[in-house]
């Protein structure tokens, strides 16, 4: 542990420094000017919500787990007189060396890859993909704490106002029972996020598929904090009108859209329950939601075929093959990531593939075809978050497959070949549609078709793709060579 010294303030009280990538993050994330902020309060809520899982799935084994606190709930609370606004989960908690370990000493690979997907254009929104989430609180936040109580052990204080180094010490204060509380001392500009109206937008536009009630602790005319209880209490000895517009604590994860956060919750419990080798088909616009925060189950990585990084196990012999098909390969990659430009992250070899010769797969942190779908279908997307996600996609192809090897003996004797490159977009955007992607230009791609089709025909090129949209006909590329019928063999 990068332990340095011990804090002299009080003798108990250690100081650490963050490991390096982290304290980059931290300095990244303080100072890069960055409008979108809200978001830390879903990646915030987010946390709260896993660690609830945690509990509740500990609980089923051994319900003698939940004795420190049956309820399982988050609470928001704004204090404008103090500047903060705190954050109290029921959930499993951190023992001291979990803060120690999660919060600052342990980076995960996540970290790098998110500051990096930062400099390459992505937005500092897509962090909780990263799992680096909890560091967007200083966003908002100059100073922030965090207590935590794990059924393991005391409860413990986290203290950080960044500047490399944290704090954890035994926590004086008040008892959680059982969670995490974090407390947010706000930066001077951001105290619009005390606001009971702007943490319930917030909350209500980012967290709407959290399955625990929300609860927000809204400040009473006179100044006073009251819980749940006291509220209910209150409410009962107060004449009407006055009771009415002074709700002390409101459900704010509540949405009109109950049947989806519903349905979100079932199905994230149905695949945990099932993941131990049943097999389930992953077929719900929602499940791409749910796999996304279940990265990780009993110990073992969920992986997804549509991503990169599939790994299939192989003897020596197939391993050696496969190096060496990746050596042959390597050129006309090359030949084809030119050809493609920006339209993909790269071109490689795969194993993943028998019958077609190619396909796309999304990088680790890119949206799978299936989520970029359902993120075009939104009404209000984010389109700066698009043209990332959507950029981050890889060509694989199969060098087994006839149609690769054709290809690769006719770029490598020539690699200006012009009936190459048109080769290269057909076969690209057709591994597109096979893969489950949509064109951008479904119209080009339908013409390049047409000419194929024609010269399968034997019917002379003239121009017109003969479907009727001339339009589009004179900004056609043409495919060069069409007129020579052998080729038509390599594609068929
Ligand atoms: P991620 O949540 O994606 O793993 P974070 O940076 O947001 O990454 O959090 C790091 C780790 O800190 C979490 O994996 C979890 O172990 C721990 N943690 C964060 N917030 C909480 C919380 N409210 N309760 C319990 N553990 C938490």
């Amino acid at each position: 542990m990068p332990e340095i010294s011990d804090a002299p303030m009080e003798v108990d009280t250690e100081t650490f420094a963050f490991q390096a990538e982290i304290a980059q993050l931290m300095s990244l994330i303080i100072n890069t000017f960055y409008s979108n902020k809200e978001i830390f309060l879903r990646e915030l809520i987010s946390n709260s919500s896993d660690a609830l899982d945690k509990i509740r799935y500990e609980a089923l084994t051994d319900p003698s787990k939940l004795e420190s606190g049956k309820e399982l709930m988050v609470k928001i609370i704004p204090n404008k007189d103090e500047k903060t606004l705190t954050l109290i989960d029921t959930g499993i908690g951190m023992t001291k060396a979990d803060l120690v370990n999660n919060l600052g000493t342990i980076a995960r690979s996540g970290t790098k890859a998110f500051m990096e997907a930062l400099q390459a254009g992505a937005d500092i929104s897509m962090i909780g993909q990263f799992g680096v989430g909890f560091y967007s609180a200083y966003l908002v936040a100059d100073r922030v704490t965090v207590s935590s109580k794990h059924n393991d052990d005391d409860q413990y204080l986290w203290e950080s106002s960044a500047g490399g180094s944290f704090t954890v010490r035994p926590d004086p204060g008040e008892p959680l029972g059982r969670g995490t509380k974090i407390i947010l001392h706000m930066k001077e500009d951001q105290i619009e996020f005390l606001e009971e109206r702007r943490i319930k937008d917030v909350v209500k536009k980012h967290s709407q598929f959290i399955g625990y009630p929300i609860k927000l602790i809204v400040e009473r005319e006179r100044d006073k904090e009251i819980s749940d209880d006291e509220a209910e209490e209150e409410e009962k000895d107060k004449p009407e009108e006055e009771a009415k517009d002074t709700p002390e604590v409101e459900d704010v994860g509540e949405d009109d859209d109950e049947d989806k956060k519903d349905k979100a919750k079932k199905r994230k419990k149905t695949i945990k329950e099932n993941i131990k080798l049943y097999v389930i088909y992953m077929t719900e616009p929602i499940d791409e939601y749910c796999v996304q925060q279940l990265k990780e189950y009993d110990g073992k990585k969920l992986v997804s075929v549509c991503k990169e990084g599939l790994e299939l196990p192989e003897d020596e012999e197939e391993k050696k093959k496969f190096e060496a098909e990746k050596e042959k390969f390597e050129p006309l990659c090359k030949i084809m990531k030119d050809m493609l430009e920006k339209k993909v992250e790269k071109v490689t070899v795969s194993n993943r593939l028998v019958q077609s010769p190619c396909c796309i797969v999304t990088s680790q942190y890119g949206w799978s075809a299936n989520m970029e779908r359902i993120m075009k279908a939104q009404a209000l997307r984010d389109t700066s978050t698009m043209g990332y996600m959507a950029a981050k996609k890889h060509l694989e192809i199969n060098p087994e497959h006839p149609i690769m090897e054709s290809l690769r003996i006719k770029a490598e004797a020539d690699k200006n070949d012009r009936s190459v490159k048109d080769l290269v977009t057909l076969l690209y955007e057709t591994a597109l549609l096979s893969s489950g992607f949509s064109l951008e230009d479904p119209g080009l791609h339908a013409n390049r078709i047409h000419r194929m089709v024609k010269l399968g025909l034997g019917i002379e090129d003239d121009g017109e793709d003969g479907s009727g949209d001339t339009g589009a006909a004179a900004e056609m590329p043409t495919l060069e060579g069409a007129d020579d019928a052998s080729r038509m063999e390599e594609v068929d």
